[in-house]
């Protein structure tokens, strides 16, 4: 327990857990999200009784009636997270509070029963320290945690759901990209989100819409897939699952303004960081076209995509219908974004000071 636990999760811990030896063998080089955890946390809402059942339980696949909402009407919103194994060995975790607060907003849009923060965060921190052994060493590994909340009440009416599950599992990771700068695909045919749509919010059934212009961007040699505004077709929003900032040669960030994109936690980390060193920002819509002139022009120097998961990603091209313009060097290792992603790990590792109070240890 910590001062900031409040609820008592049942701890049933899994009867048969990985080996050590082979725990070793998986975190030495376990990829993205495919090598998972021996528990997860779960937590059961029912109108009328609201959050109960904390538990900490065994991994394992879970049973839904055929007839449950989430199967139906994508009533489902998740986060991303991660915690790190800190330079003096304690577990970190960065600005875990707003990952509790975006899950609540995400779950008021999606009309599904809010978690409250604390429960949030209380699942997500009983979950590391049970499993705190699968946090991988190392200079781009960390434990990605992924909360997740489903709709499942068996009902085919339309209407939100009385019945939730909030649950929470953790997965070892590596890099999401492998090294160097990506190659960006510019969708015109296809857009992620619409004013008054559900795009702020993180969940799932925007990915699902988002995956054919994934596939589309695969399909040209690219990396990722970067989205247009939907009512005009011009203005850049962000990729798939990350956003994007633009450096200018008067070393201004550019980076499209909130409304209709995710509005991450790294984007907000990025802006007060570049804010910290001088640099001018400004959230301001940036056209596609735009970009291109001054990419052409020799204006725009750097290009760079940021998230939980791809932390601080270069973007060496963009590639699209309007042909393919080479940003910078090319290859990402331009100066801004290089300043900009040594400075944000080094906070979330504990090797550099944290001014701001993001990082909260666990355990
Ligand atoms: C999660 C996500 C991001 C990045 O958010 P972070 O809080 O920085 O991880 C950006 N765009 C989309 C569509 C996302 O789902």
């Amino acid at each position: 327990m910590d001062s900031a636990d409040q609820f008592r999760f049942t701890h049933l811990p899994h009867a048969a857990p990985t080996p050590a030896a082979r725990r070793a063998e998986l975190l030495a080089d376990p990829g993205f999200g495919r090598v998972f955890t021996d528990h997860m946390a779960v937590v059961r809402y029912k109108e009328g009784q609201g959050w109960h059942n904390p538990t900490i339980e065994a991994r394992a696949p879970i049973s839904l009636d055929p007839a449950a909402a989430v199967l139906h009407y994508a009533q489902e919103i998740f986060e991303g997270m991660k915690a790190y194994r800190a330079a003096d060995g304690a577990v970190v975790m960065f600005r875990p509070d707003a990952n509790a607060r975006r899950f609540r907003e995400s779950a008021e849009r999606m009309a599904m029963a809010p978690v409250p923060d604390a429960l949030f965060l209380q699942a997500v921190r009983e979950l590391v320290r049970t499993d705190r052994d699968w946090i991988p060493e190392g200079e781009n590994a960390s434990l990605y945690l992924r909360p997740f909340m489903i709709a499942s009440e068996a009902f085919l009416g339309v209407k939100p759901s009385s019945e939730y599950l909030f649950i929470v599992i953790a997965s070892p990771v590596g890099a999401y990209f492998s090294a160097g700068a990506v190659t960006v695909w510019v969708s015109e045919d296809y857009t992620r989100a619409a004013p008054g749509g559900t795009g702020a919010a993180k969940c799932g059934g925007n990915y699902a819409a988002s995956l054919l212009a994934q596939r589309e961007a695969k399909a040209h040699g690219c990396d990722q897939v970067l989205f247009l505004d939907a009512a005009e077709h011009r203005w850049i929003e962000e990729m798939g699952g990350m956003n994007i900032f633009f450096v200018m040669d008067d070393s201004t960030l550019v980076t499209p303004p909130l409304g209709t994109i995710l509005p991450g936690i790294t984007r907000d980390t990025i802006l007060t960081l570049a804010r910290d060193r001088g640099l001018t920002v400004r959230e301001d819509a940036y056209s596609i076209d735009q970009c291109y002139q001054d990419a052409a022009a020799g204006r725009l120097k750097e290009v760079f995509a940021c998230g939980t998961a791809a932390v601080v990603t270069p973007i060496g091209r963009l590639r699209g219908r309007r042909g393919e313009i080479v940003i910078g060097s090319g290859n990402g290792a331009d100066p801004v974004t290089e300043t900009l992603r040594t400075a944000l790990i080094g906070i979330q590792r504990g090797k550099a000071p944290d001014p701001h109070g993001w990082v909260q240890r666990v355990g």
